[in-house]
């Protein structure tokens, strides 16, 4: 089943087009990097698909919910990890993540046995006590991506997620990912520049000035350069 559609994508700032015409889908359990050079248009698609900005065209859906139409609906199928960290330093762990199952009105034994879980599977499930500020940049993105999942999304979104952190925060954090994507059948997109990290994907889509201009597997991605 298709977990996002995105049809007909249209986003311009003034006179400038952002993204012009994207069309893409990605299915349940289907791990997509997206690469292109700077300017490409990657982080306006990623802020499209979290809603933070409306496009002038097309439509997006997940899970079959319209961006427009059933917001809540389809944020609410999303999870979300960007290169901007998001963690309030003077809380502790548990404190960030009860803020986000609040927010998704998620009760509180669910709540803190989905914590529990989470932390414990990034690694962390000693640290639910501790303020993040106590944690390393690589502990605080793992809080997030443990976050991104407490309310069960379908579709995990991470634009430039690993910028920043050192190479072995980089590999668990990815191994996190593929775990989730393979046991509980998440689709995850990605944005990197890493090679690394675009070898982890089952599908690979570059986009060039606002254009969708590869969308197939590595072997065939790599046939063609
Ligand atoms: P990428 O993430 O691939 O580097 P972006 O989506 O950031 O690409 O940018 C695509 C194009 O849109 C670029 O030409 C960029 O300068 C422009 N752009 C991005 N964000 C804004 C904005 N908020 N206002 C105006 N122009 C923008
Ligand atoms: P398993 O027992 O299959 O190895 P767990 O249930 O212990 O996996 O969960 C491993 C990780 O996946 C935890 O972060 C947990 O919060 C998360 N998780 C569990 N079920 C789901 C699900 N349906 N969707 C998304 N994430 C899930």
């Amino acid at each position: 089943a298709a977990v996002l559609e995105v049809a007909g994508l249209v986003k311009r700032y003034g006179d400038k087009t952002a993204l012009d015409g994207v069309d893409l889908e990605i299915r349940s359990g289907e791990m997509v990097a997206l690469l292109g050079p700077n300017g490409a248009g990657k982080s306006t698609l990623m802020q499209l698909l979290t809603g933070l900005f409306v496009a002038d065209q097309g439509s997006i859906r997940v899970l079959g919910h319209d961006m427009r139409s059933a917001a809540p609906r389809a944020l609410a199928s999303l999870g979300v990890v960007f290169q901007q960290f998001a963690l309030d330093l003077d809380l502790s762990v548990r404190a960030n993540l009860l803020f986000h199952t609040d927010l998704h009105g998620l009760p509180r034994p669910l709540a803190l046995s989905r914590i529990a879980e989470g932390l414990a599977a990034v690694g962390l499930a000693d640290d639910a006590s501790r303020p993040v500020r106590a944690l390393s940049g690589g502990n605080r993105r793992k809080v997030e991506l443990a976050r991104a999942m407490l309310h069960r999304p379908r579709l995990l979104l991470m634009d430039e997620a690993t910028v920043g952190l050192d190479p072995v925060s980089r590999r668990q954090l990815t191994q996190a990912v593929v775990d989730l994507c393979r046991q509980h059948g998440v689709a995850a997109l990605w944005t990197t520049h890493l090679v690394d990290e675009v070898a982890q994907a089952d599908r690979v889509l570059v986009l060039h000035r606002g254009q969708l201009r590869f969308d197939g597997d590595i072997p065939a991605c790599l046939a063609r350069t």
